[in-house]
């Protein structure tokens, strides 16, 4: 490509997006990124706003025989690496905005680990907790309907996200199988990955993402002349991500100490027994209570002095005032998009490295892809099989980045940024703009 003006920058003023501050600020990243790089202002622009958003209305059944108007989303944000993936959440306040930002960090993320797939995010406004499995059954199904043909194996293949899981993606695909002609409906699975094992799901899954963020680790500690055995962790989230990062940070030998979710805190400095949290967490919706650990407050939590501080939950919950309370070594962003721009320089001032979520957290979608490959083979993997290609797709992808921040100077998160926009650029550059 060549050096053209950018006829459409965007908005240059904060607050200007009506997307919201959140998409601002990850659009403002890939630009400072871009920037830094020198020849990526292009795919820059290109990204800076999703290909389709696509709002949908959907009426929906209770149980006590009441109608209500559910509004979703699907925002297709890239598609020049290969269909469309990412999850679908379900919270009462996920926004457009919201969504759009989480499609644009996963182009990044599947570009950053060269897998050939584009960016994607959906979300439906309702509070899964609150809904009886019947209620959810039906939301789901008239949800995916509403998507109809701008979702499809070879399109635009949704996954879990918060809110969602191995059940609820079994009911989006049965659903699409359904619409399916008759000859596609074996094919026709491929439409969603992290499906249970027994309709087409993968070994691994489940724990994927939180074995991404331990492999990170695996991979970035003896860079830095350390091991992950003897480490201590703070999790701040205990769902899929932040209860599964903490079960394998515990077999790598390192000590949790303190966890904090929507309910409430706990802590033990001998480090927590991590599987009986988990059980407990499921079974009580949340971590308060535990009877394994000593109750924390939540401004204690963040003041915990710990190696590894993991954010597993909501998008910007590390801001300026928390990121002042924390004694951490590493901020490893399991979750997405958890800090904000203000906190994130506080942390750098102090010397605290950030490890950026699209290297983090990208365990999911990358055994996501061997779940889509194994649809489309017609196969099934032993998870030792599985769980080779992830620490190698893994342990490929943290080199890259490492060493780009060590060569260039650049902070984990400019490096890995540059990597993902240096992929992206290459098949610009070689399809060019249409026309
Ligand atoms: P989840 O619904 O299983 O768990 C979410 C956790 O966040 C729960 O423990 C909940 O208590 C906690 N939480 C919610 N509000 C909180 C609050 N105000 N204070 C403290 N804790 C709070 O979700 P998940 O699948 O584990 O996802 C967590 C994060 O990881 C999200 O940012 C998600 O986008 C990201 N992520 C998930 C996957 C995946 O495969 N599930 C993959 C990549 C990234």
């Amino acid at each position: 490509m060549t050096a053209s003006p950018l006829l459409s920058p965007g908005p240059a003023t904060p607050g200007a997006d009506p997307s919201g501050p959140l998409y601002e600020s990850a659009v403002a990243r890939v630009r400072a990124a871009a920037e830094e790089v020198g020849s990526l202002r292009e795919v820059a622009l290109i990204l800076s706003e999703p290909k389709n958003e696509i709002v949908v209305h959907c009426p929906v059944r209770r149980d006590d025989g009441r109608w209500e108007l559910l509004e979703g989303y699907r925002v297709q944000h890239n598609n020049i690496l290969g269909p469309y993936k990412g999850g679908i959440r379900y919270h009462p306040e996920v926004s457009l905005g919201d969504v759009k930002t989480l499609a644009l960090l996963m182009t990044l993320k599947c570009a950053l680990y060269q897998l050939p797939f584009g960016g994607a995010k959906g979300g439906l406004k309702l509070d899964p907790a609150a809904r009886s499995p019947s209620e959810l059954m039906r939301a789901t199904r008239r949800f995916t309907s509403a998507l109809g043909v701008n979702i499809g194996p070879d399109y635009d293949i949704p996954a879990p996200d918060m809110g969602t899981n191995a059940q609820v993606m079994a009911w989006m695909a049965d659903t699409y199988i359904n619409f399916a002609e008759i000859s596609q409906k074996v094919s026709a699975r491929g439409v969603v990955t992290g499906k249970p094992l027994s309709f087409g799901g993968c070994a691994g899954r489940e724990s994927a993402t939180g074995q991404g963020v331990v492999n990170v680790l695996r991979v970035l500690l003896p860079g830095r002349g350390e091991s992950l055995r003897g480490q201590t962790a703070a999790l701040l989230g205990f769902g899929n991500v932040g209860s599964w990062t903490a079960r394998l940070l515990e077999a790598e030998g390192a000590r949790v100490v303190a966890v904090l979710d929507h309910t409430g805190g706990v802590r033990r400095a001998e480090g927590l027994d991590c599987a009986a949290l988990a059980r407990y967490a499921a079974e009580h919706r949340g971590v308060a209570g535990f009877s394994g650990g000593e109750p924390l407050a939540e401004e204690a939590f963040y003041r915990t002095p710990v190696d590894l501080m993991i954010p597993a939950a909501l998008e910007q919950m590390i801001d300026a005032e928390r990121a002042d309370w924390l004694a951490c070594r590493y901020l490893v962003e399991a979750a997405n998009a958890p800090t904000t721009p203000a906190a994130e320089d506080l942390l750098q001032q102090r010397g605290v490295e950030i490890l950026p979520a699209i290297l983090c957290n990208a365990g999911g979608v990358v055994v996501s892809y061997l779940e889509w490959r194994q649809n489309r083979e017609a196969e099934t993997w032993e998870e030792a099989t599985v769980q080779r290609h992830l620490w190698t797709r893994v342990e490929r992808t943290a080199d890259r980045v490492l060493q780009r921040s060590s060569r260039t100077g650049q902070s984990l998160r400019t490096a890995a940024y540059a990597e993902a926009l240096e992929h992206l650029s290459e098949v610009y550059q070689a399809r060019s703009v249409f026309p």
